[in-house]
Parts: C-alpha cells; sequence; structure tokens
C-alpha cells in the first residue's frame, strides 16, 4: 500500500500523502509515477504499471454473436447492435452552475484574492463535468469490452466532420475525443478485440441489403425502397458498423446476417421497455468507478 509521495519542488522535497483509490491491481512493476496539480489545486498522483495482458481471442473462434456494433448517436448516446440505448448525460445542473460562476468571476477584480477564490470554483467545475464524461467513457468501455469478444465503433473524427455543427453539442458534451483510445486501453486489459470501422455511410446503408439511400439527420428511421428493411436509423447504423466490423477483422457469420440477429433481440429489448438511461447499463461495469484516466484525457 502506497501511503505518500515525493515530489522536489524548487529544492525542496514535498512529502504529499496520498489516498488510493483503489489497490494497485497485480503487476510486476511500476513504470513511472506521475504527479498532477490539477487547476483546482488539488494534486493527482497516477502510477502506470507493467501487468501481464489476457489473449485475445482467436478471430476463427469469435462468433459473431460475441460481437457488438455501437453507433454514436444524436438522441441516444450509443445504441448497440444488441439492442441497447445510453440517454445522453446530464449536465444541464453543471453548465447552470458553471455560467452562473463565471458570471460572477467576470464581476471580480482581475487578480484579486477573491477572483482567485473564485477562479477555483469555475475550475472546479469543470473538472467535475470532465470527470463525469471520462467515467462515463470507462464504464462503457469496461462494460463492453468485459461482455465482447470484439466491439466495433466508428472513425469518430470522420464522423462528426459529416454529421456538420448542428450536431457539435452533443459531442462537445460527451467529448467522444479520446473514446477510442479508452475503449482500446479496456480492450488490451480484457482481451477484447477493439476495431475502429469506416463511418461513412453508415446511416445510410441497409443493414439487411447493404443498398444506400440517403437520408438528412432529421429523419429517425431507415426503411430501405430496396428490400424494404424497415429500422430505427441508429439502429440501422449500429449494424452496419456490425456487419463492417466483423468483415474487417475477418470474422465469418454463419447464421443470419447481423439485422436479422439484430431484429430479434430489438423485440426483446422493446417490451422490456424502451430506451434504457445510462445508469443500468453503465452499473454492471461499475467497478471502472476509479478507473484510473490513463488513456484519453
Ligand atoms: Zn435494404
Amino acid at each position: 500500500m502506497i501511503t505518500q509521495c515525493l515530489k522536489k519542488v524548487r529544492g525542496e522535497t514535498l512529502e504529499i500523502p496520498v489516498r488510493m483509490h483503489r489497490d494497485l491491481p497485480d503487476h510486476d512493476a511500476i513504470k513511472t509515477v506521475t504527479i498532477k496539480k490539477e487547476p483546482t489545486g488539488a494534486w493527482f498522483v497516477s502510477f502506470c504499471i507493467e501487468t501481464v495482458k489476457p489473449d485475445k481471442p482467436d478471430i476463427e473462434t469469435i462468433d459473431s454473436k460475441d460481437t457488438i456494433g455501437i453507433d454514436l448517436g444524436i438522441i441516444n448516446l450509443i445504441r448497440d447492435s444488441d439492442g441497447r440505448s445510453v440517454g445522453r448525460l446530464d449536465l444541464s445542473d453543471d453548465r447552470e452552475r458553471l455560467e452562473r460562476e463565471q458570471r460572477a468571476l467576470s464581476r471580480k477584480q482581475n487578480g484579486s484574492n477573491n477572483w482567485e477564490k473564485q477562479r477555483r470554483v469555475v475550475a472546479e467545475i469543470h473538472e467535475t463535468m470532465s470527470d463525469k464524461k471520462r467515467d462515463l467513457k470507462h464504464k462503457l468501455a469496461h462494460f463492453y469490452t468485459t461482455r465482447y469478444d470484439a466491439v466495433f465503433l466508428e472513425d469518430l473524427n470522420v464522423k462528426s466532420m459529416l454529421e456538420g455543427p448542428q450536431n457539435a453539442r452533443n459531442k462537445a458534451e460527451v467529448g467522444w475525443r479520446g473514446l477510442l483510445e479508452i475503449f482500446q486501453h479496456h480492450g488490451e486489459k480484457h482481451g477484447c478485440h477493439v476495431v475502429e470501422v469506416d463511418s461513412h455511410g453508415t446511416s445510410k446503408e441497409c443493414a439487411a441489403c447493404g443498398v444506400e439511400t440517403p437520408k438528412p439527420v432529421w429523419v429517425r428511421e431507415h426503411s430501405c425502397p430496396a428490400c424494404g428493411y424497415t429500422a430505427g436509423r441508429d439502429e440501422n447504423a449500429s449494424f452496419v458498423i456490425q456487419k463492417r466490423g466483423l468483415s474487417e477483422l475477418g470474422v465469418g457469420h454463419s447464421e443470419g446476417t447481423p439485422a436479422e440477429t439484430g431484429t430479434a433481440t430489438l423485440t426483446t429489448f422493446t417490451n422490456s421497455g424502451g430506451t434504457v438511461s445510462a445508469r443500468p447499463v453503465v452499473e454492471t461495469g461499475s467497478p471502472t468507478l476509479k478507473e484510473p484516466a490513463k488513456a484519453g484525457e
């Protein structure tokens, strides 16, 4: 158990007491220790350790049922090919508080003691908000990489470019940047393939027949003029992502198209009551509550 850290500041050695968020897992060696001071004045110590990584399953042994396609959406944060939805992260209270405290800051005299105090209040809210986002990303990554042999996500930079500025708020809110790295980090840790797929036209392509039908962002239904397949926009996209992931990874699938498998799952899902909030999906992965923010932001 580590209880303190030493840091040299201007020639003096500081003894910093350490409160561990969790025990260090079994490891071969501590590689690096990083000590960082947050704008709020709080110190953070992170340990980079070497561990034995589990092997990822052989491609030949992977069943398409043990893989998942994840669509990162506008209305729902996440829609996956097994019928789960994760609602948006509600940061409205924090945002309101932030605006209020920022206004208060602008009324203080720049550089004064009161200004400095208020600056810390603002910095703390920023920190709380980014902690919540990071936490959610780690929980999601943990959830999916511990349940599946392979997880397929879209190439996010291209996706946000394609969907344009009307989607900016949603993107900014969650900050999808760093998500893939976090998934990859958990994938390594839990022995799960994490594959980024081409996001071009994932919402246009029909998951059942592959024909592309352009539809603007506000059209929430996929209805294929070529084969008649209908599904929710994000639902269809999640199947397309899974299909692309499977072929990228080289997994053959014997029974049915992902779309067929997915439709079956969707029925069960709809019966169980529509969209779920981030909580139930995520809570199963709660051991990651204290996941270190090693990968990503
Ligand atoms: Zn079709």
